[in-house]
């Protein structure tokens, strides 16, 4: 007899044993999905291990196995495993995140009649069940009604083919529907007959020819969220005769219909060269590709992926935010088309899963995604290339926490694939790194020697300021160069960080904040009780009423909104045409691409907006970007807020003088001495990175040290407390006892003190990554709790 181990999608540290009947062992394998009983229900299940030893008490038996491949590699079972130890979280939620939703959990077996028959025993009666329930019905069904288990008779009627069994909702690919298709009808209209039909209609004329560039038909809803034609527009287009209604399949992916963009050319030497360095490592190891904004990294990478093709294996890229890089997309699509499989948000359960068995098959070679697509079963793996290896979404913000990045490392290994980081501002992280597994490919400058732009920093302290700005700081120096660009007509990009959800202060004199004289990280300012704390380890101290510094009056600095930013820009430059992106603009699936061709087509003159304008996008007519207050990214109470700062401003800095005409970028801030500004304005991010590992050396920081931050969130905010300090105290008893070099910070409020109604508390760990997994592995089943919950969260990206 034997026994598998099986996982469940369940927060269990620890796989159920399960005995394997004999009819099924040739196909329960490690990686398979298996259906089992838990608890009176049926599941779906992943065997993690063969072979298991015989458990104390009787094991239930596996009911079927609906694949004939198992579901999961065994590459990626061991990355799961990776990261079920290291981030300390139970191995079935692990496998979750692998899977599309929907293909395993809680299940109905369902038994479909495929060639009735004759036969004695509960075999026939089970066929004549179904026969007469119309073909098929559930197995649960099937057993009350003839009073006795069938799943032993079911598998063997399934083995001869006279049943099948299907799964759900598993296997629900949810069934094509249709959808509404708007048709070019008639004779195309000559340029003349045009201008008399649409002569006080240019929208209808505009739709007109949208569809017509598209071939002479897109899908009502593409008119609608991506394009912005209202439903009246189409309707009147449709009443007048031009266009008619037609119903189509569904088009299931939402990026098909976006243009692919051809490549643009042959690498340049410098690409060249950066394509034969990466190419001639041997597997398993891999490269960071360090190229200055604009330098054609994306060509780099598409070059690697078709090498990989070439040889007759897979890709995975993957991107920060599928969203906010319609840009790369389009232009995998251009090399490979329909060999790539593009994961994003707005797939449905349905298409997930398309996209999922697309890619296990071998059918898409491809995957393109945001960071779960790290799990992409792409068969026999090649090359995973991370871009813009630095942004902080590749950390996953709910169970499992894991860090794609990591991850692609892991797996890389394991399928002895080749791994590539690209960025133009590596994180320290992967600078680190740095060495024999991981070598350094540089692409020193812009594609067709265009400059870097030129970074003014204004210093607020000093510069002449323009009055009645409503506390946006707004200096002339700013307002001229708008002013002059919008003249010549060219495009502006205008950054304001997110509005500061800690306040912080600031000598509008000399420009100091005050850090926290243990963890040097800003002092968040409260107002009740009033004082200056520290989100690590919890420092007090009053608010002072002058500088420390200078003996200026100080102020708290909370920072503008983007909207009070737009009405300042109405104001000023009433002529110019205004978009604004942050959050509030991009609720739906496509507004951000909406922006951006607005952008493309020149429709708008000035683009402003938070963080999300500084992301990989690629507008040639940009030639000034304005970032309005850097020193609210600089002062966040987190330790990497200098790194990210330097990030943002060397990114939105590279959206400038993309195309033919030069660009230049303006920074405005309170500390033009701080070295990420200087740096920055620079363009020097080695000088930059070599600063900064300095200044996490004391007190200690990554990469010096690594950290596990541990929050505690409940309703009550007391309990939630006396939470957190038992888990420090529990944390200062394990150091002492094992003698680990453990220092705990806190507790302590969190930066963001309460999220949807919930108290936030927090405990950081710090130590070397030994020491942090020790603990991270003894602690993390202990986290159960109803009333408070407690999220351990390692190598953290953000400590708010
Ligand atoms: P990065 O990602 O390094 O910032 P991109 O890959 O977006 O840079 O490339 C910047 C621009 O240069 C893009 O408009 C791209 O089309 C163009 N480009 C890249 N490689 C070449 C090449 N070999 N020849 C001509 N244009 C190129
Ligand atoms: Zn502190």
């Amino acid at each position: 007899m034997s026994f598998v181990r099986v996982a469940l999608p369940l927060p269990l540290f620890d796989p159920y044993t399960y005995r394997v009947p004999e009819t099924l062992a040739d196909r329960v394998r490690p990686g398979a999905r298996v259906v089992v009983p838990v608890r009176r229900q049926e599941m779906v299940g992943i065997v993690v291990e063969a072979g298991a030893d015989a458990p104390a008490m009787e094991a239930k038996e596996i009911l079927a196995v609906p694949d004939p491949e198992p579901a999961i590699t065994e590459p990626l079972l061991g990355t799961a495993d990776w990261i079920a130890r290291y981030y300390g979280a139970p191995g079935g939620l692990v496998l979750r995140a692998m899977l599309p939703s929907g293909m395993w959990g809680r299940t109905t077996v369902l038994l479909h009649l495929e060639e009735p028959g004759r036969i004695g025993g509960t075999a026939g009666e089970l066929l004549e069940w179904l026969a007469g329930r119309g073909g098929s019905g559930t197995v649960a069904a099937a057993a009350r009604a003839l009073r006795r288990p069938v799943w032993d008779v079911a598998e063997r009627l399934s083995r001869v083919g006279a049943i099948r069994m299907s799964v759900q909702p598993p296997d629900t690919a949810a069934s094509v529907s249709t959808e509404r298709v708007i048709a070019l009808a008639g004779e195309p209209l000559t340029l003349l007959e045009r201008e008399e039909r649409f002569r006080r209609r240019p929208r209808q004329r505009a739709l007109y020819e949208a569809l017509e560039q598209a071939g002479g038909a897109l899908p009502g809803r593409h008119l609608e969220e991506r394009l912005g034609f209202s439903d009246a527009l189409v309707r009147a287009l449709v009443e007048s005769g031009l266009a008619r209604v037609e119903a189509s399949e569904v088009v299931r992916d939402p990026f098909a219909t976006e243009p692919a963009t051809p490549p643009p050319g042959l690498p340049t030497a410098d690409q060249r060269r950066a394509i034969d360095a990466i190419g001639a490592l041997g597997p398993g190891t891999g490269a960071l590709l360090f190229g200055v904004t604009g330098s054609g990294k994306t060509l780099v990478y598409l070059e690697l992926i078709r090498q990989a093709l070439a040889a007759g294996r897979g890709a995975i890229l993957l991107v920060p935010e599928i969203g906010l890089t319609p840009q790369t997309v389009s232009r995998v699509r251009g090399v490979f088309g329909d060999q790539v499989a593009v994961l994003h948000s707005g797939l449905s359960d349905g298409e997930r899963a398309d996209a999922w068995r697309l890619l296990r098959r071998g059918e898409r070679r491809v995957a393109v995604g945001a960071r779960s697509a790290v799990f992409a079963p792409v068969r026999d793996l090649g090359i995973i290339v991370v871009d813009e290896e630095h942004e902080p979404s590749y950390k996953n913000g709910e169970m499992p926490r894991y860090h794609a990045r990591e991850v692609a490392g892991v797996r890389a290994q394991l399928e002895g694939a080749r791994l590539v980081l690209g960025s133009a501002t590596p994180s320290l992280d992967t600078f680190g790194r740095l060495g024999p597994k991981l070598t350094r490919v540089d692409l020193p400058a812009r594609i067709l020697a265009r400059p870097l732009p030129p970074v003014a920093l204004v210093d607020l302290r000093t510069a002449p300021l323009v009055r009645g700005t409503a506390g946006v700081p707004w200096s002339e120096a700013l307002d001229q160069a708008i002013a002059v660009t919008l003249d010549r007509g060219e495009q502006v990009l205008l950054l304001l960080n997110r509005r500061g959800f800690a306040s912080f202060l600031q000598c509008a004199s000399c420009g100091h904040v005050p850090p926290c004289p243990r963890c040097s990280i800003s002092l968040t300012v409260h107002r009740n009780p009033s004082g200056m704390r520290c989100h690590y380890c919890d420092y007090h101290a009053a608010v002072p009423a002058v500088c420390e510094g200078c003996g200026h009056e100080v102020q708290v600095s909370r920072g503008v909104g983007t909207q009070q930013l737009e009405r300042l820009m109405a104001e000023r430059f009433p002529a110019a045409r205004l978009a604004r992106m942050d959050l509030d603009t991009t609720g739906s699936r496509w507004s951000h691409h909406r922006i951006l061709g607005a952008m493309e087509r020149r429709e708008v003159d000035v683009l402003l907006g938070t963080q999300m304008i500084a992301k990989g996008i690629d507008l040639p007519e940009v030639t000034l970007v304005g970032v309005v207050d850097a020193d609210l990214a600089l002062h966040l109470p987190d330790f990497r807020a200098a790194e990210r700062t330097f990030q943002l401003m060397t990114q939105v800095a590279g959206r400038a003088g993309r195309g033919e005409r030069a660009g230049q970028v303006v920074v405005q801030t309170r500390q033009p001495g701080h070295h990420a500004l200087v740096r920055a304005a620079g363009h020097d991010v080695s000088g930059f990175l070599a600063d900064e590992v300095v200044t996490r050396q004391d007190p200690p920081y990554p990469p010096h040290l690594a950290l596990a931050n541990l929050v505690a969130s409940g309703l009550d905010e007391a309990a939630v407390a006396r939470r957190a300090a038992a888990l420090a105290d529990w944390c200062h008893a394990l150091a002492e006892r094992h003698r680990l070099d453990l220092t705990v910070l806190g507790p302590a409020p969190a930066p963001i003190a309460r999220l949807k109604d919930r108290w936030r508390w927090h405990v950081l760990l710090k130590g070397s990554s030994e020491t942090i997994g020790r603990v991270v592995r003894t602690l993390a089943p202990r986290l159960g709790g109803d009333q408070v919950r407690i999220a351990l969260d390692r190598d953290p990206v953000s400590l708010l």
